[in-house]
């Protein structure tokens, strides 16, 4: 395939691919199919391999990453983490304090979900533990063989949740990781359990900043970090946006809302809606990328585990002398406590009925933490698009619904690119079907094409 076919201009035809979603389970199998539709639309671009996520329309998840609106204290996840009668334990990267919507921040909560239960029960009890992401799996590990009766249910047909890597040599040389797979330093947690496993890992930076009439000064971090600064010397809270137009910035300065995008990207929300207080982190110049199975992680933390998948948990029923969990399926199974992992998205949607309701603390968390929405987009091509050393592609002005792109070639010599969008925009991503998402791709990544020869 030469550079010229990867982009197909009007008239020719949409590539057929069979993609990798989210929803509905089972798992993704994305599969090349290299014949062109008869249905010609618009601009879009024909890759090898194609995968895609859609977690904000996902049940078991209704969104990607939780964050910290403006005028809300970080302390309301403490409020959600509080065990409630001694009966049921909460985890889940919502309720972390320090590291929210993260992966060590779910991988940390189990641990201390289960610490807080080993204080309360007693040998030999039944424990439930309803999720088996990262949280649910590290609450399984830790109460793993200390004279539990231990079982774990999860929704979907896998474990992992909101991490996801397609393993699939075929289309995939590296996994694409359709949820959570890039590390900061304060990733340690996350790190020991890849060395553990012998999980690849690589490091992702130099970033590229271009708008269609060509490079684009890049702009700094410390627009940000300034603008929270003075935020956060105020007497009350304020949104980001707000935060940055009262330090003289402009939001919508093009350069500064494809920073303000990546940011996104990697949080979940929206700078008209993010705290400064409690701001999001700004991702690293350098990020490690996870390269190999992150799925292999949750499965090894729950070997030896009683897992009960495809068992959604529709009630929950405490008292004194136990909690009672409701299955979909129409089961009601009884046990002495219970950890629940699940999202924040699935606890604001009454996915799950508790009986009695939570306390007001709780419920008040949940309703004031927000959860937020990333979604994206993987794609292999036979070719690079463009030769560069760059790992981190901005896209700057224009429309375009996806403006943070990873490129993996420099780290892996595979021309996979990986766009993420984050907020609103990755809300009504989830929404586009497939072609829509390939025409996105190809009119985000314009300006990194290649003129043809
Ligand atoms: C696209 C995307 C990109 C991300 N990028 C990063 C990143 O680069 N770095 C990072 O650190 N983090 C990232 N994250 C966030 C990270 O993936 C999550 O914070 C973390 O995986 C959450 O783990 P958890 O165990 O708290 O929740 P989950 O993984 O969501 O686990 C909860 C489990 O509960 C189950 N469940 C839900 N409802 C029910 C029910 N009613 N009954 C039974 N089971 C139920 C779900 O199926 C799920 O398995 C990203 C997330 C997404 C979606």
């Amino acid at each position: 395939m030469t550079r010229r076919t990867l982009l197909i201009g009007a008239g020719a035809g949409v590539l057929g691919v069979l993609l990798a979603s989210c929803t509905p389970e089972p798992a993704p199998s994305p599969t090349p199919d290299r014949s062109p539709s008869p249905r010609p639309t618009g601009s879009t671009i024909a890759p090898l391999a194609f995968a895609r996520s859609r977690w904000a329309s996902d049940p078991f998840a209704l969104g990607s990453a939780s964050f910290t609106p403006a005028g809300v204290q970080a302390s309301a996840r403490d409020a959600l983490a509080a065990p409630v009668d001694g009966r049921l334990f909460f985890a889940g990267e919502a309720t972390d304090a320090d590291a929210p919507g993260t992966m060590s921040g779910a991988l940390r909560s189990g641990t201390r979900a289960a610490e807080e239960l080993l204080a309360a029960a007693e040998y030999g009890e039944r424990i439930a533990i309803v999720g088996a992401g990262l949280a649910g799996a590290a609450a399984a590990a830790r109460l793993s063989g200390t004279g539990f009766e231990l079982t774990v249910f999860d929704a979907r047909d896998r474990v992992g949740g909101r991490v996801q890597s397609v393993v699939d040599e075929e289309s995939w040389p590296v996994p694409a990781q359709l949820g959570g797979w890039l590390l900061g330093a304060q990733d340690a947690d996350v790190s020991e359990q890849l060395n553990a496993l012998d999980i690849r890992t690589g490091s992702l930076s130099a970033s590229l900043w271009k708008s269609t009439k060509g490079d684009v000064e890049p702009v700094a971090d410390q627009v940000l970090t300034d603008a929270i600064a003075s935020a956060q010397a105020l007497p009350a809270d304020i949104p980001l946006a707000q935060a940055l137009t009262d330090a003289g910035a402009d939001p919508a300065e093009p350069g500064l809302a494809a920073l303000l995008a990546s940011l996104s990207a990697s949080s979940g929300s929206d700078a008209d809606q993010a705290s400064s207080w409690f701001p999001p982190v700004i991702p690293p110049a350098e990020r490690t990328a996870v390269l190999g199975d992150l799925g292999a992680v949750a499965a090894h933390l729950l070997d030896d585990v009683k897992t009960s998948l495809s068992s959604p948990v529709s009630r929950v029923a405490y008292d004194d002398a136990g909690v009672s969990l409701g299955i979909a399926t129409g089961e009601s199974l009884s046990f002495d406590r219970v950890v629940i992992t699940v999202p924040l998205g699935v606890l604001q949607s009454d996915g799950i009925e508790f009986s009695p309701k939570l306390p007001f603390a709780q419920r008040g968390a949940i309703a004031d933490l927000s959860m937020g929405f990333i979604e994206t987009v993987w794609l292999r091509f036979e070719e690079p698009l463009l030769v560069t050393d760059a790992a981190i592609w901005h896209v700057v002005g224009g429309d375009a619904t996806i403006r943070t792109w990873f490129n993996l070639a420099p780290l892996t010599g595979e021309n996979i690119l990986v766009g993420l969008v984050g907020g609103a925009d990755a809300a009504d991503f989830a929404d586009l079907d497939d072609d829509a998402v390939l025409a996105a791709a190809a009119a985000s990544l314009a300006p990194f094409l290649a003129p043809a020869s």
